[in-house]
């Protein structure tokens, strides 16, 4: 990092958050999920632009989008068509991420992704008219979850910009185990009640080691939908609480818990 850091405008920190997102459906359904990220979003100071940092993006080096208007990305099989009929217009900001890229170099400008569902099934419902810049970053299949975790440290100054940075994923999420009743595996619900026990604990360590905890291979077989936590459990600052939202378990095996970080 150099030291083109910007200086704040005297903006209020923004908070951070993670968001459980679930099914792609959860993006046209009118359902307790949906209804809990609409009213976030009238709840939180406006933020300038969004930083979305979606299970869905995965690369080889760290990538940020670039482009002035991101594409929307249906990146999923067999669901209705007005998923796929579905556009989320959000402008991008070049000159933010052109700034980011200046202040961490090794965040490198995209011009080819956009905005995948992880992203826009949530900020459709907080943001319905998609008139905040939004920009992605990529999760990194190089770094280990300790470097996930001080990189989403190194962007806090972005919050004092007033950039919202929102992690989405699933903190379990087991497609092979989804059972669609309303019930939920005793796994699933251990893992996040231990995930959510650490959080409140603040244990960041112990979450940056999340292999080591109990059930993890049944509860994230893969990593990707639980390391957008990591980013914003990093993005906390000592005076701040992380507060939960969403605290039910989907499908039997995908936790919607959700985290809001602020003071
Ligand atoms: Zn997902």
């Amino acid at each position: 990092m150099n030291s083109a850091k910007p200086v704040n405008h005297n903006l209020p920190r923004m908070p951070a958050l993670f968001i459980g997102h679930g099914s792609p459906l959860n993006a046209i359904e009118d359902n307790e999920f949906s209804r809990a990220w609409a009213k976030l979003g009238r709840r939180l100071p406006r933020p300038k632009a969004i930083l979305c940092i979606s299970a869905h993006w995965q690369t080889v080096g760290i990538r940020i989008t670039g482009m002035p208007q991101p594409r929307t990305i249906h990146d999923f099989y067999g669901f209705p068509q007005a998923l796929f009929d579905f556009e989320y217009p959000a402008p991008g900001k070049p000159a933010l991420a052109a700034r980011i890229h200046a202040v961490m170099p090794s965040i490198q400008l995209d011009q080819d992704w956009g905005l995948d569902h992880g992203c826009w099934s949530i900020l459709r419902h907080m943001y319905p008219d998609a008139d905040i810049p939004v920009l992605q970053l990529s999760l990194d299949s190089n770094k280990s979850p300790e470097q996930h975790y001080q990189l989403g440290k190194a962007l806090g100054w972005l919050r004092e910009e007033g950039v919202l940075i929102v992690g989405s994923g699933n903190i379990v999420h087991n497609l092979q185990a989804v059972i669609w009743r309303d019930t939920a595996h005793h796994w699933a619900i251990a893992f996040a009640e231990r995930v959510k026990q650490l959080i409140a604990d603040r244990d960041h360590r112990a979450l940056a080691r999340y292999r080591e905890i109990t059930d993890s291979a049944l509860a994230i077989p893969t990593d990707e939908h639980f390391l957008p936590l990591l980013y914003i459990l990093g993005l906390q600052t000592q005076d701040e609480e992380a507060t939960f939202l969403t605290d039910k378990t989907s499908l039997g095996a995908i936790s919607m818990l959700s985290v809001q970080i602020d003071s």
